[in-house]
């Protein structure tokens, strides 16, 4: 138990901040936590299930005396929530953010950031199609990447607490510049998101023609692209928005591969295809042995028998 932060701030009580609570109090690393959540119903659920030590009913309030403020609501909300907290924030307090876009959370919360006071952007690479303040679990961060997207100037004090905060609640971190942050997360994860969206909604149209056999008979490669596009709405919709560039680039790449693809199936140009699906495959190997999945059949979810 190392306590690292005296008193810790979530703005937003989300997945990213129910599970950053969870796994503080595993850890011991904030000797008090409070919360805040811009709808009732979310602080009472928060209440009810002892999420924070104090749930506040304003981010003013909840920022008070942090020693670490970090801003868990979507990109797109996090320039209305600095500027309101701005003013309120501790001299030599951290402010952080767990968003998966850095060049928009940079460009549109620095400018409310006070002299004095530390801003580090960050990012889990950990999450679940679960949102609200249920959704959360201590282990969420074990054995997953957290990326620290330093600005210029950062104080390499500051720096390493927040790097400590996230090895204590289980994290591996690294350090990232936001537009390579972008890019990556371009490839990694919004492009994916985006092609699993467009799968599903594909296949609703279809279901409307075939009298609901997808679902009826929905196989793995289908139900997987279902778990990744139930995620929330609002936040898929932000990370389109603010990484716009990265993710136009990616979905060109994509395109032009799916084109290429295309014509091998329509030439009947077996050699290409198995090429190109033996590249891939020695991807997900690598995934594997990165420990960031398991090798598991059907990703751990059922236990085979082998009698
Ligand atoms: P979530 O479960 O949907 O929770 C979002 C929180 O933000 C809720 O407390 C919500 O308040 C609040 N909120 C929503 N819109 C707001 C607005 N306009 N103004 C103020 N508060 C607002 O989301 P999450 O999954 O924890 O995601 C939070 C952040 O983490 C996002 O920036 C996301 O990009 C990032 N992230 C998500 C994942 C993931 O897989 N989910 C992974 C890594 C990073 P109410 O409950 O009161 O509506």
């Amino acid at each position: 138990m190392t306590k690292i932060y005296d008193k810790v701030a979530l703005i937003g009580l989300g997945l990213i901040a129910s599970s950053m609570f969870w796994a503080m109090k595993r850890g011991g690393l904030a000797g008090t936590v409070s919360g805040y959540a811009r709808s009732q119903e979310t602080r009472d659920t928060a209440r009810k299930i002892g999420l924070c030590d104090h749930v506040c009913d304003s981010a003013i309030e909840a920022v008070k005396d942090a020693d670490l403020v970090v801003l868990c609501v979507p990109v797109g909300a996090m320039e209305a929530v600095a500027q309101d907290i701005s003013a309120h924030l501790k001299p030599g307090a951290t402010i952080s953010d767990v968003g998966s876009v850095k060049r928009s959370v940079i460009d549109t919360v620095g400018p409310f950031v006070p002299q004095g006071v530390h801003f580090i952007p960050a990012h889990p690479l950990a999450g679940t199609e679960h949102s609200g303040p249920e959704a959360g679990f201590a282990s969420l961060f074990d054995n997953r990447w957290s990326l620290l997207v330093p600005v210029e100037g950062t104080e390499p004090q500051a720096l390493a607490k927040l790097r400590a905060f996230w090895e204590g609640m289980g994290a591996n971190v690294d350090e990232m510049d936001a537009d390579h942050h972008d890019l990556v997360l371009a490839v990694t994860s919004h492009a994916p998101h985006l092609i699993a969206y467009t799968m599903v909604g594909v296949a609703d149209d279809l279901r409307r023609v075939t009298d609901s056999e997808v679902i009826k008979y929905s196989a793995a490669g289908f139900r997987d692209f279902t778990r990744i596009a139930a995620s929330d709405p609002t936040m898929w919709r932000d990370v389109f928005l603010t990484n716009k560039d990265a993710t136009l680039e990616i979905l060109g790449r994509f395109t032009e591969e799916l084109f290429d693809l295309q014509r091998a199936i329509r030439t009947g140009d077996g050699d290409k295809l198995h090429a190109y699906f033996t590249r891939t495959r020695a991807i997900r190997r690598g995934i594997i042995q990165a420990g960031q999945d398991t090798d598991a059949p059907d990703f751990g979810r059922t236990k085979v028998s082998r009698e």
